[in-house]
């Protein structure tokens, strides 16, 4: 165990000094060094900047309710199976807990409590009245059939039924999740409430109460941040070379956007394979090769690349918009990037941080570049509770002001404490939480 990430602060109420208590309990402590691990090197890097909220601080390092499920489900060969389901709510503070669900084979409780605390602090950093939750599967989902799917689907929302709500907890999608499993979820829990509640989910078909311009929301943020970012540093976006780890529905719609604009597209991976073009893909054709065979692997006109040389290629800006620990310290000296934007919850690890702010690589964390997804999710229980639509325009609008502002004030920040982007935007965010931790107080 690193005592620097298990020792409480002086001043937290079950510190060492605390004759009553004692340190973190052991399924919260950094040793798994897994996901969670690192979100608690991330706090313990803001609690120096935070004054006297800092007495709060611990409230960050504990979720406020972990549920962990048992999910049954008939197959189509008649035997029954059991996968493992989570639903983690972080922090309630601000608001409903707010965050994606997703379907993963490596889904673990580690993980879906640091996803669940990001989702806090993404919230609080663009100011949306939520807390932070995340749920998951422990299943690869491309192994079930449709009916599958839709019968695990029902039964881990009827599990999770019990913490989940329009004011109470609202999922979305996540890794491998999509509007259909929204729709699921959103009958399931409206069947079993016995009324029709289109707010319990966000992320739904826009003929079910879902907001235009919900699908492309992450990939619009990671673009708005990213221009925003590259104009302060002096990186043109035009003519700028691009490379994408992941080109789904978050790197998919950053890379056509950041083409529209003029950057060329060079690389990107995905699980079926590594691609490199030097004069740029051709990113619409692209896209509609991965819709039609679920990868970029055997795109024409491409250079076929080992999956570990993504990493070398030469770019100017790197997009990982696929899982978590991809960037760690024992690639981060190898980016040739200027400039990172993390697409993706948690893709790099706070050693590989120190690397590439060391070599002057500007990291746009998770918590501000992809909280484009969570904003339009907002609005679109927004537009639930009203009943009341918005065209796309005024979505994207919205969307671009919100992400623009927190961005502003998040960089002015990192100026004022001379500190990365990532503790600047946990700074914004994490004071936030706190301030209304306190003015809420402790009860019962
Ligand atoms: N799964 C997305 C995220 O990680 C969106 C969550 C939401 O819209 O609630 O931010």
């Amino acid at each position: 165990m690193s005592p620097s990430l298990s020792s409480p602060s002086a001043d937290s109420p079950t510190g060492p000094d605390n004759p009553y208590g004692h340190s973190l309990p052991s399924y919260l402590q950094a040793e798994n060094l897994g996901p969670w691990g690192n979100y608690l090197q991330q706090v313990d890097r803001v609690i120096p900047h935070l004054g006297n909220l800092a007495r709060w601080a611990e409230t960050l390092k504990r979720p406020k309710r972990v549920l962990i499920v048992d999910v049954p489900i008939h197959m189509d060969d008649g035997s029954i199976a059991h996968f493992e389901g989570y639903r983690v709510q972080h922090n309630v503070s601000r608001g409903p807990g707010k965050g994606g669900v997703r379907f993963h084979q490596d889904v673990t409780l580690s993980e879906v409590m640091a996803l669940s605390a990001w989702m806090s602090v993404k919230n609080a950093a663009v100011n949306v009245p939520y807390g932070g939750a995340k749920g998951g599967i422990r299943v690869d989902p491309k192994k079930l059939s449709l009916g599958e799917l839709e019968r695990m689907t029902r039964r881990y929302t009827s599990e999770i039924g019990i913490i989940i709500g329009p004011n109470k907890d609202i999922p979305a999608p996540d890794v491998n999740t999509n509007e259909q499993i929204m729709a699921w979820m959103m009958d399931t829990y409206s069947m079993n409430t016995g009324s029709t509640a289109t707010g319990v989910v966000t992320g739904k078909p826009v003929d079910l109460g879902g907001s235009l311009g919900r699908r492309e929301a992450t990939g619009r943020g990671v673009f708005t941040v990213g221009t925003e970012a590259a104009h302060r540093i002096n990186l043109k976006i035009f003519g700028e070379r691009v490379a994408i780890q992941g080109f789904g529905n978050v790197g998919g719609v950053a890379g056509k956007l950041f083409a529209e604009a003029g950057a060329l597209v060079v690389a990107v991976q995905d699980n079926g394979g590594t691609i490199y073009r030097e004069a740029g893909l051709d990113v619409p054709a692209l896209l509609k090769h991965v819709a039609a065979t679920g990868s970029v692997g055997g795109f024409a006109s491409a250079e076929v690349l080992a999956t570990d040389k993504f990493w070398d290629v030469p770019c100017d800006i790197l997009i990982p918009a696929a899982l978590e620990q991809q960037i760690t310290a024992a690639n981060a000296h190898r980016i040739q990037a200027r400039m990172l934007i993390e697409g993706a919850n948690g893709p790099t690890t706070p050693a590989a941080d120190d690397i590439l702010q060391s070599r002057n690589v500007l990291v746009l964390p998770d918590v501000i570049a992809n909280a484009g997804g969570v904003t339009v999710s907002y609005f679109e229980w927004v537009q639930d509770f009203s009943s009341f639509f918005w065209d796309e325009d005024e979505i994207n609008a919205r969307l671009v002001k919100i992400m623009k502002n927190a961005f502003a004030g998040i960089w002015q920040v990192a100026e004022e404490h001379n500190v990365s982007l990532r503790t600047a935007t946990f700074i914004v965010a994490c004071k936030r939480i706190l301030h209304t931790r306190e003015l809420r107080g402790l009860y019962p």
